[in-house]
């Protein structure tokens, strides 16, 4: 072809992510930038003819977890088939770095549930840059970019001590989030419902979160409670970023626990107010009833402290079984209580490395073949015991009107809360993992009329673009990154379910990340373009 171009994308509806309609436009591609939008007369092996579809900016996660396995499925298929050629990674407080040596074997226990089991990590680094350094010299199919998990970085300096920071201890976590953030982290996630996290209150979180602030850095925050204390944890998230003035992230906004049902409502209308009183807060949402996570969440956070091991050692006293017991069953716990918000019948197990007979099955099912659902709480100790309480977890809890709220409004971004996985992975993980964005527009944009395409397309690619500071990718513009996501309209929609979760979405016809192509006509090339994005000041 005679054009000059790398590649040429011909005849698309282009739709630049800000929200407007599409325009016809070609797109020239020249070292994984877009050079020109116009009429581009080319024919040729490098044209792909996308008359009739849809070409969007590559879709940006803004909150999912595919640093811990990033590694072990580096060509991320999972993202790529759903359009998302961007990850930002690491959010709940749940980083692979920095790590403490001294602490690496609590670390360890810590994301468990959450790594690629038999993988060989190495656990070859200290801070975030070496860590992506590894993840880069791996290769990667989508980009990266890096949060650095609060959880982690406490655990790093404190353990799993839940005590009050010393001065010293706070500057030592001042210091790590210094350095995360000068290797490129975007900010900083926090995971209120995970111990170590848990255990910081609200003013050593102010404290620590002044960092961000000399960094124009994003707090992101899977608040303290989403059940009976969804709002005065709204409250609390926005008071760390008032008082630092720093853009705020409410992670995967829900309500939990029929009794909730609702107060999404006036969460949103707290965060309408707070933008008016000058704090940038929005908010993100996937598009499922069920979340997931691990089963140790499900206990209070005492039961947890010092980590996994002690965690165990507590479960096998008769006394501290039966404390457990009451404080659950009388809903006394501070932190979100999902035995209670979903019913014994309405938790699965996910992924169990150690028993994978239980995978897909509901606790109640269980304790039931076991004969031992008459005293559903020793049965789930018993069973925590028995799996070492390594488990993930699908939860049932939360209903279709509070998310489609959440969905529409203007401020939240789409996420899938997910991670890198393959088919041949195994276990029953969220279907969101596979399904989220080509779900959204293709049963809430294109079968429920919910949102437009435009503004679906918007809250993946310009707002969390903008959230996170991205100025060359997100919006399809001559000078940015040449990160596409091709798709049609008329046939896009995810495939998998909570019973057969490993189905790629369909829809998805080509995918471009810097310039080459990861998909092509529907099908993996294997090719390794991803980039670690890294925070510019
Ligand atoms: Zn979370």
């Amino acid at each position: 072809m005679a054009t000059g171009f790398d590649m040429v994308i011909k005849g698309g509806r282009v739709l630049d992510g800000t929200g407007s309609p599409w325009f016809q436009r070609d797109i020239g591609i020249s070292n994984g930038k877009i050079k020109s939008l116009g009429y581009i007369p080319a024919e040729g092996s490098n044209v792909i003819d996308a008359k009739g579809l849809i070409v969007a900016p590559g879709f940006i996660d803004l909150h999912d977890h595919a640093d811990h396995a990033i590694m072990a499925f580096p060509d991320a298929t999972n993202y790529l088939m759903q359009g998302v050629t961007t990850s930002v990674a690491g959010n709940c407080g749940l980083s692979m770095a920095p790590v403490n040596p001294n602490y690496l074997e609590l670390l360890k226990a810590y994301l468990s549930p959450f790594l690629k089991k038999g993988f060989n990590y190495g656990w070859d680094w200290q801070s975030i840059g070496e860590f992506y350094q590894k993840v880069e010299s791996h290769g990667t199919a989508m980009n990266l970019a890096p949060l650095v998990g609060h959880g982690t970085l406490r655990l790093a300096v404190m353990g799993f001590d839940s005590s009050t920071p010393t001065t010293e201890q706070m500057q030592q976590m001042k210091n790590l989030l210094k350095q995360a953030l000068e290797d490129g982290a975007f900010g900083m996630s926090s995971g209120l419902i995970y111990p170590p996290g848990s255990y910081s209150s609200t003013e050593e979180l102010i404290e620590l979160a002044g960092v961000l602030s000399n960094y124009g850095a994003i707090y992101t925050s899977h608040i303290r409670n989403e059940g009976d204390s969804l709002i005065e944890a709204v409250d609390e998230a926005i008071r760390i970023a008032s008082e630092n003035n720093i853009p705020l992230e409410i992670s995967h906004h829900k309500t939990a626990g029929m009794t909730n049902y609702g107060k999404v409502h006036g969460a949103l209308k707290i965060m309408a107010q707070a933008r008016q009183n000058g704090v940038e807060v929005n908010c993100d949402v996937y598009p499922y009833i069920a979340g997931s996570t691990t089963i140790t969440s499900a206990l209070p956070n005492w039961v947890l402290e010092g980590g996994i091991a002690q965690m165990l050692e507590r479960l096998r006293d008769s006394k501290t079984r039966k404390a457990l017991e009451s404080e659950i069953s009388e809903d006394r716990m501070t932190n979100t209580n999902r035995i209670k918000s979903s019913d014994w019948k309405g938790i699965f197990v996910a992924d169990c490395p150690l028993h994978h007979k239980y995978e897909g099955k509901s606790l109640e099912q269980i304790f039931k073949e076991k004969g031992s659902f008459n005293s559903p709480y020793q049965a789930f100790f018993d069973w925590l015991l028995e799996t070492e309480a390594d488990a993930t977890v699908v939860l049932f809890s939360m209903c279709e009107e509070d998310m489609r709220t959440v969905l529409a409004n203007p401020l939240s971004a789409v996420i899938s809360d997910g991670w890198v996985t393959s088919p041949d992975a195994g276990g029953k993980p969220h279907p969101r993992a596979y399904g989220t964005f080509p779900r959204v527009l293709g049963k809430y944009v294109r079968e429920e009329k919910l949102l437009s395409l435009e503004q679906a397309v918007r809250k993946m690619t310009s707002l969390p673009a903008g959230k996170i500071g991205l100025q060359d990718r997100g919006i399809i513009r001559e000078g940015s990154w040449a990160d596409l996501a091709i798709f049609d309209a008329g046939t896009i929609i995810d495939k998998a379910t909570f019973a057969e979760p490993h189905q790629y979405a369909e829809g998805i016809k080509y995918v471009l990340v810097n310039g080459q192509l990861v998909i092509d006509n529907g099908n993996s090339t294997g090719v390794r373009p991803g980039k670690i994005l890294r925070r510019r000041n």
